[in-house]
């Protein structure tokens, strides 16, 4: 086996590439694992983004992440399209393995994100970008005067569907069942909401469109039936679940399994090992914040090897 690098880094977001360019103007030469089918992360999946600063046009997701591969792969990280399936994070050499190759680094940087549940429906994936959406915050303002529809019952359901009022002719939240989940200030807000419209005991049954998206059917959960909503903007707040089953019994993770960092660095409870992006947060989830924290990571990284040395 070859030396041990300075940092490896797992992960091929907003998070993961800035890392890498930082860690690599730093010169630390880092190896970046980009993942095998999902290099780029998360906007690899999206359309417009019109909030990364910068772009006073917007700019589309994997144009985006191009941009940030190429400026890391500009200062030196070397970049591996493979998946991390193993990792001894806890000696002062880390190991982490690919299904055939071993490699070892002083330093790791995990940033390996959180993926949104998925409702598993046709259309699901083809309309991504095209009216379905799940992040308001990101794509709420494409959907002015529209009418939207947001999937789910807990507190970040009820949450988008008010943040999206103030887009939105109309919102209309599905929920599978006769009650929400969301705790009871927040079910207050929404029905106090008039642009906020509940539909019970419904789920989505399918995901209508071709180019865009069209209108939804749901189903009653209840009687079996079946209607129309016609609405253009789909939202899907069923929830979010970390990346992190390779760090069970390694690295400390909260009861949801977001790696718990020593805030406001980067730090986990293995020396040398820091976590950044969606992976670590469960509360602003953009990529300007996973850009930001991959860039801390990449600092905390340069300043414990510096220490070391
Ligand atoms: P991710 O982008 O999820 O990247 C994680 C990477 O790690 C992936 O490439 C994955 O392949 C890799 N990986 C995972 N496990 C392994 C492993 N074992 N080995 C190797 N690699 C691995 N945010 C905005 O700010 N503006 C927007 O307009 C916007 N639009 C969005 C649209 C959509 C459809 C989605 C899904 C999200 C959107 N977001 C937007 C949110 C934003 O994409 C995320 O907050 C951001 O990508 C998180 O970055 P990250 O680097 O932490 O993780």
């Amino acid at each position: 086996m070859s030396d041990p690098r300075n940092v490896i880094i797992i992960g091929s977001g907003p998070a993961g590439y800035t890392a890498a360019v930082y860690a690599a103007r730093a010169s630390l030469h880092p190896l970046v694992f980009e993942g095998s089918v999902t290099a780029g992360g998360a906007l690899m999946n999206t359309t417009e983004v019109e909030n990364f600063p910068g772009f006073r046009d917007g700019i589309m997701g994997p144009a985006l992440m191009d941009e940030m591969r190429a400026q890391a792969e500009r200062f030196g990280a070397e970049l591996v399209a493979d998946d991390i399936v193993e990792v001894d994070l806890t000696g002062d050499i880390k190991t982490v393995k690919t299904v055939t190759d071993t490699y070892t680094a002083r330093a790791v940087i995990l940033a390996t994100g959180s993926g949104y549940r998925k409702l598993g429906l046709p259309n699901e994936a083809e309309l991504s970008g095209r009216g379905v959406s799940w992040c308001a915050t990101c794509d709420g303002f494409f959907f002015r005067e529209q009418h939207i529809a947001v999937v789910g019952g807990g507190d970040s359901a009820i949450e988008e569907a008010t943040f999206l009022t103030r887009f939105g002719s109309k919102v209309t939240l599905i929920h599978r069942r006769d009650e929400l989940r969301a705790s009871k200030i927040m079910q207050e807000r929404a029905f106090a909401d008039p642009k906020l419209e509940i539909r019970w005991n419904s789920e989505v049954a399918s995901i209508n469109g071709t180019d865009r998206l069209e209108s939804l059917t749901l189903r009653d959960t209840v009687t079996g039936e079946t209607s129309d909503l016609p609405a253009t903007g789909l939202f899907i707040a069923i929830g979010h679940d970390p990346r992190s089953e390779l760090l069970t019994g390694q690295v400390d993770l909260d009861d949801d399994g977001y790696v718990l960092v020593q805030h406001p660095s980067t730090h986990t409870n293995l020396a040398g090992v820091f976590a950044c992006g969606d992976l670590v947060d469960h509360h602003y989830r953009q990529a300007i914040t996973a850009a930001g924290t991959g860039c801390a990571a990449a600092l905390d990284a340069e300043r414990y090897i510096a220490a070391l040395d």
